[in-house]
């Protein structure tokens, strides 16, 4: 058996100087509240409040970072207790699933997740071993224990938390019934809405056709008709801003904008829903959309996110048997400077839009996002995300964007994520590697340390309160 040590330094500079700097800058930051203003953790939690039922549903089920490293490793997903949907047999037996778990932890050595779920373990169930087959029983009966305590209920984690407010994810159609719940309950906490219309707007998303007509009934808006159809979207936004929205979401598959006429735009919408639309039809739709989705946020105050450059559900056996989200997305090759020319050619210029960009394509970072944000007043840009969101990653981004766009045209942190209860282990990281980062300028007296102590607090704290108008 080996002792699980979280060591107070961990991330910093194996430079005494550098860390020693790196240090004081964290006390000062460690203690502000966590700001979590874009994921995807379920409303129904905070509602319901309800406990959370075992190890394996709360830390292995929702989390794709750990489903798609498993698989690679030649673990099926039933063996892990997903369900398929060719009716073929699964797991259901969860202890034997955290068995199984516990015996492949290993392959995460190296990777982000390993160094969350440690922090989960240990600051927040109190272990004090690592995870390895000897353990496995031992981390499952402690895991269900602690979940059956009280002060394990969502609420209550999410005070210990100290999250001052988080934002979750829902699709246009989404009745939101969760965060009315939330409201209506009296609990003081605050989740926030995101507005995310993917599948309202992508004419290539599995959900397209079904859901216009949805829209269309949920906005007794006729959706059919170009003028209609944005109708229903202003009406939604403005329902999901009753509901505490800020921002929107938009994954599309590139960052290609367009600035269509109003006749151009009518005749595309038209061919859209008529269903004939061709492959560049229905690329320049996503285009135009995006386009549109600026004009309202210039209208409405809601911040516009862009998550581009996924190559969603690549695997298709994967995607077949169990649907979206398991891990089975890839980051793509993408660009931005000439895509979002008709965009910023528009909107660039105001003061009263935000326009927050985020990549898995790193190779962007230097070439084209920061220089953007450096020059438009719209653009910011968002923290390093997904498949970047790790040590090395969060480095390369600091290394490749600070001296174009420096730290004021960036969004701070956010954590992206369905696992609630790595979210104060995810914001720790971030914070350290930002102090490591600071302390090696500090360090080569690039800044002077009273500006690196206020740069880490704006990172942390201030700067996506401010960006997300929260
Ligand atoms: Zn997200």
């Amino acid at each position: 058996m080996h002792p699980l040590r979280l060591d107070p330094d961990r991330f910093f500079s194996s430079d005494a100087g550098e860390r020693a700097i790196a240090r004081e800058l964290f006390a000062g930051i460690r203690k502000l509240p966590i700001i979590s203003p874009h994921g995807h953790t379920d409303p129904a939690w905070f509602s319901t409040n309800a406990p959370f039922e075992d190890a394996v549903s709360l830390l292995i089920w929702p989390d794709h970072y750990l489903l798609r490293l498993l698989y690679g490793q030649g673990i099926s997903l039933e063996s892990l207790g997903l369900q398929p949907k060719d009716g073929a047999p699964f797991e259901t037996d969860r202890r034997k699933i955290w068995r199984l778990f516990a015996a492949h932890y290993y392959v995460f050595r190296g990777t982000p997740s390993r160094l969350w779920l440690d922090h989960v373990f240990g600051e927040v169930f109190g272990l004090d071993r690592r995870l390895e087959p000897e353990t496995a029983d031992y981390y499952f009966d402690v895991i269900a224990e602690k979940l059956a305590q009280s002060d394990f209920r969502p609420r209550t984690l999410f005070e210990r938390f100290d999250i001052e407010v988080i934002a979750t994810t829902e699709t246009a159609l989404d009745p939101l019934s969760h965060h009315e719940a939330i409201v209506q309950s009296g609990w003081k906490g605050r989740v926030i809405t995101t507005f995310r219309p993917d599948e309202v707007m992508d004419p290539d998303h599995e959900a397209f056709a079904e859901s216009l007509p949805q829209l269309g009934d949920l906005t007794g808006e006729d959706v059919m008709s170009w003028k209609g159809y944005l109708r229903a979207l202003e009406n939604r936004r403005a329902y999901f801003r009753e509901h505490g929205a800020t921002a929107t979401d938009h994954g599309p598959a590139t960052a290609q904008t367009a600035d269509l006429s109003p006749r151009e735009a009518e005749g595309l919408h038209a061919r859209i829903v008529s269903g004939n639309a061709d492959e560049k039809e229905r690329e320049l739709f996503r285009a135009q959309m995006l386009t549109e989705m600026a004009r309202m946020s210039l209208d409405d105050g809601m911040v516009m996110q862009i998550h581009p450059s996924v190559w969603r559900n690549h695997n298709e056996a994967l995607f077949r048997r169990f649907g979206r989200n398991v891990g089975g997305d890839l980051p793509n090759r993408g660009g931005f400077t000439a895509q979002l020319k008709p965009l910023l050619d528009r909107f660039g210029d105001s003061r009263n839009f935000t326009l927050l960009l985020f990549t898995l394509d790193e190779t962007n970072y230097a070439r084209e996002l920061a220089p953007l944000a450096g020059l438009y007043p719209c653009l910011k840009l968002g923290p390093a995300w997904w498949f970047h969101d790790s040590p090395e990653g969060m480095m390369r981004y600091r290394r490749r964007t600070t001296e174009s766009a420096g730290f004021y045209n960036l969004a701070g942190f956010n954590d992206d994520t369905r696992a609630f209860f790595s979210i104060p282990a995810r914001h720790d990281l971030a914070r350290r590697i930002d102090c490591t980062y600071l302390a090696e300028l500090v360090s080569q007296k690039r800044l002077e340390m009273d500006e690196a102590a206020e740069i880490a607090a704006d990172l942390a704290y201030h700067l996506p309160k401010k960006v997300y108008k929260l």
